[in-house]
């Protein structure tokens, strides 16, 4: 059976450090599903999901096993719905841990064949996060060598 793994963020926007969990997920996974949460609390998106969505398929376009949807429900339901067995995170820190502990015990509580697996950050990731990217590109910053793609 294919190993389909889902990988669900916020993606805004999607980086380098999220490019480099997918390129090395590709070594445990046949097939990873790149989805992209409308989360209520982060409605207010800096870039809008439609761009962010082609954006992402274009930097993957050379991988027939790589694809981006996006979803609006729970993400252990939307994983059992795509057939994906496994649950992909990236941790680059404690805070980062916090959070995927307590939130990957609800995801196992919600669809106990869920499996989450954490790959720890590339170094040179270690501290790149979108929040930092929305601040540095909403004032003129140059963000081109922290995105794999051109804003
Ligand atoms: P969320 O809103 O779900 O935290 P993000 O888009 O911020 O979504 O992140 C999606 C996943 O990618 C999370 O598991 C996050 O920890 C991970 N991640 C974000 N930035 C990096 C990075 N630089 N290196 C490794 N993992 C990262």
């Amino acid at each position: 059976m294919k190993r389909v793994a889902l990988f669900p963020g916020s993606f805004d926007p999607f980086t380098k450090g999220h490019e480099d969990i997918v390129l090395r997920g590709l070594g445990l996974f046949d097939e990873i599903i790149i989805a992209i949460g409308h989360n209520t609390e982060k409605s207010n998106r800096y870039i809008k999901i439609d761009k962010m969505v082609s954006l992402i398929r274009d930097t993957f376009k050379a991988f027939p096993n790589i694809s981006v949807q996006t979803y609006a429900e729970l993400t252990a339901e939307f994983a059992r719905k795509n057939n994906a067995k496994f649950l992909l995170r990236g941790l680059r820190n404690t805070t980062d841990f916090e959070y995927e502990n307590s939130i990957g015990q609800v995801n196992r509580y919600l669809n106990a064949e869920l499996e989450s697996v954490f790959l720890i950050t590339s170094p040179q990731f270690a501290s790149l996060s979108s929040s930092i990217i929305r601040e540095v590109h909403r004032y003129g910053g140059d963000v081109s060598m922290l995105l794999p793609y051109k804003l």
